[in-house]
């Protein structure tokens, strides 16, 4: 059971349908206002999109599968030490895999020169399923060696490491989508899973609030590390990063180009017209 994994077509399905939904709620119930054309950013997040998902699938996916399945037929790593039900297995390598990328998230924000890169996803001025998907691609090919680290030292076989790619993928959408949920509704998701709300909160331009639910998946892991905020009020939130508020500086060639070129104080803010 261990050495199965989530069938391609069922994955891209799920992704699929999944980010169509959304976009048809995005425009029935939006959440935040949009300050830029929905058609030119979404085309623009998806370009970004398209690049870093090339280099994944040239980078990641042609190594981390068969190293899983290494780790599963040599018996590697902490998970490996014990003999758990394969159920209870699963479980455990999901639940440790979203943690540990909780932790790559904090780093990719306090080490500036993780920074460089993740700030491409946060630029962005409005927040929606495609910002999900925009993430620059040497921020990714960065991440690939952690992600053999955690499949090596968690001990991750194939089948929980394809169903946390596949459901990782279909929450990230989700918790960046620009719909409103029946507050009810979110809050009581918000006890299990991020929610757009709470990421929300995390795409702020206010330090106290961006340094706040780094969760992906679960929100145990903000809770106890009691980063966990839901006292920011959506209509309260100006989404983006301080430095880079005119939608002029984060078109396509300017996020590309954003790791490799001199860095802007982070306190910087651009002189408004008529000053
Ligand atoms: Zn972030």
């Amino acid at each position: 059971m261990r050495e199965k994994t989530v069938p391609g077509w069922l994955g891209a399905v799920l992704t699929l349908a999944t980010y169509g939904a959304l976009v048809w709620l995005e425009n029935r119930r939006p959440l935040r206002r949009a300050v830029e054309s929905k058609l030119r950013r979404n085309a623009r997040n998806l370009a970004v999109a398209t690049i870093s998902a090339v280099s994944l699938q040239l980078a990641e996916q042609p190594f981390v599968r068969p190293l899983a399945r290494r780790v599963e037929k040599q018996r590697i790593g902490l998970l490996k030490l014990f003999a758990l039900p394969a159920w209870l297995e699963v479980a455990l390598a999901i639940a440790l895999l979203d943690y540990t990328l909780y932790l790559w998230h904090v780093l990719t924000h306090r080490v500036p020169f993780l920074w460089r890169f993740h700030q491409v996803h946060h630029v962005d001025l409005v927040m929606d399923a495609s910002t999900a998907l925009r993430f620059h691609f040497a921020e990714l090919l960065l991440s690939v060696p952690y992600r053999f680290a955690q499949v090596l030292l968690i001990g991750v076989c194939p089948l929980a490491l394809s169903m946390w790619q596949t459901g990782l993928l279909v929450e990230i959408m989700f918790h960046h989508s620009n719909v409103e949920l029946p507050p009810a509704l979110e809050a009581l998701l918000g006890k299990l899973i991020v929610t757009p709300r709470l990421h929300g909160i995390h795409h702020s331009i206010v330090e106290d609030e961006v340094n706040s639910n780094w969760s992906s998946g679960l929100t145990i892991w903000d809770w106890l590390h009691r980063t966990l905020r839901t006292d920011v009020p959506q209509s309260a939130i100006t989404i983006g990063v301080p430095a880079f508020l005119d939608p002029s500086e984060v078109e396509l060639g300017e996020v590309l180009e954003m790791p490799f070129v001199r860095q802007r104080d982070p306190d910087f803010l651009p002189p408004r017209e008529g000053n």
